[in-house]
């Protein structure tokens, strides 16, 4: 009787890269499949959810384009996930986008960008100038007097619970999730995952470590660019408003203003290079963003009652790069990081091209414009095993 070897892989980092790597992983029937993770300080279940790239006005051409290939391949991804069934909206929900600026040329310098590039990206969706009282139409609680951009393209996603529903699919094709943090080397046979019930044994390993790959790669002798920027955002309630389809909205700084469903509204996030993979609440910090979006915005922000304060960590490397692909001196060692503070929106699709190295696919973003080399530097040369 013929009796098929699977080739056993390990998914280190169940954030949106790691759950995405893993979900196209499990579907392949020749692959034995665990994923590993330990959750603490994740940037994926910590994150606003604002899927809306276009509007940047960051020169980084290959970021954009990491972007938005992932802006549009959100929907895809979800289908696939759901295997046609409907999107539940408390995860995504295609809601728009309202940017404001302090200056009505921005404004109008921000449309003519938007639209050249809604020439390769037509998923932005309808762009115009909104004057204040079309804006009070979309959030009725708006109370200021400016016009804003709008794109009806963006999007919003719950990252806590895209994370849960793919971890759901890939684990009903088979996958297991070892809930903890682990260790890696590397042996004769291939590569050893270090757990507190002992090690196992590996012939490909995914590396989703986002900001505690340098942790990882460390022990197997590489320095890694890439650190950790700690955000923090807080969670309001507005009660007796329907919010459901209320767009994202995004005023100039970093409070941006994110609602979710049944009057419930993210404010965030900071972005914070001095705090290492710390985690604590500044309250009083928050509580000021909320001060902050309520003067940009709308006054009712302030009457609204906080339900949650959260933080996590983001990765960024020095030149605020995103890399991806085959950690140097391995060919069954694959890795990705430095995704910033758009990594929710690029995660499904850089989790899919990891899962295609790994099944020895060409993957859907250019290896070359994301070069891991560049970040991932060995400092003694690897075991010739
Ligand atoms: C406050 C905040 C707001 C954000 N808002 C947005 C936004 O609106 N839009 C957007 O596009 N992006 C946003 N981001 C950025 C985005 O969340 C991240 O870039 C993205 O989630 C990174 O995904 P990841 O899978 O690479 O890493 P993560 O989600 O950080 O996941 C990495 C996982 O690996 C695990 N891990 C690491 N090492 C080990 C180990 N040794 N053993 C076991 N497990 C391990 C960690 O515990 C973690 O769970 C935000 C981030 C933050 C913090």
């Amino acid at each position: 009787m013929f009796i098929m070897t699977r080739k056993r892989v390990a998914v280190i980092g169940a954030g949106v890269v790691g759950v995405s790597a893993a979900y196209y992983l499990s579907k392949d029937e020749s692959i034995d499949l665990t994923i590993f993770d330990d959750g603490i300080g994740q940037g994926t279940s910590a994150a606003a959810g604002i899927i809306s790239p276009w509007l940047s006005r960051r020169r980084n051409k290959k970021w954009y384009h990491m972007v938005k290939e992932g802006a549009a391949f959100y929907p895809d991804f979800l289908s696939d996930v759901m295997n046609g069934d409907t999107i539940p909206p408390s995860v995504y929900k295609q809601v728009g986008t309202l940017v404001f600026k302090t200056n009505d040329q921005y404004l109008d310098d921000l449309l003519d960008i938007g639209e050249k590039r809604r020439e390769n990206a037509p998923e932005i969706g309808e762009l115009k100038i909104l004057p204040p009282e079309k804006v009070r139409e979309k959030v009725p609680i708006y109370t200021k007097e400016s016009p804003a951009l709008w794109a009806s393209g963006g999007a919003r996603v719950d990252g806590k619970k895209l994370v849960e529903l793919v971890l759901e699919e890939a684990s009903k094709n088979g996958a297991s999730l070892v809930k903890e943090r682990v260790t890696l080397s590397q042996s004769e046979e291939g590569y050893v995952v270090h757990t507190s019930t002992g090690p196992l044994l590996f012939d490909s390993v995914v590396l989703a470590a986002a900001a505690w790959l340098p942790e990882l790669l460390g022990p197997l002798d590489y320095e890694v660019d890439s650190r950790p920027q700690k955000g923090q955002l807080v969670e309001v309630k507005l009660a007796g408003y329907n919010t459901n389809d209320w767009p994202v909205i995004m005023p100039e700084g970093e409070e941006d203003i994110i609602p979710f469903e049944n009057g419930h509204v993210i404010i965030g996030a900071t972005h914070e290079n001095e705090e290492g993979f710390n985690l604590d609440i500044d309250e009083n910090r928050l509580k000021d963003m909320i001060v902050i979006a309520a003067d940009k915005f709308s006054d009712t922000l302030k009457t609204a009652s906080i339900e949650s304060y959260r933080s996590g960590t983001r990765a960024y490397t020095s030149d605020f790069s995103p890399f991806f692909g085959p950690v140097p001196g391995h060919q069954q060692l694959f890795a990705a990081s430095g995704l910033g503070s758009t990594g929710l929106t690029a995660g499904p699709l850089v989790g899919k091209c990891l899962a295609q190295l790994v099944m020895e696919e060409t993957p859907d973003l250019p290896l070359a414009d994301y070069p891991i080399e560049q970040y991932v530097k060995q400092t003694n040369e690897p075991p010739s095993f």
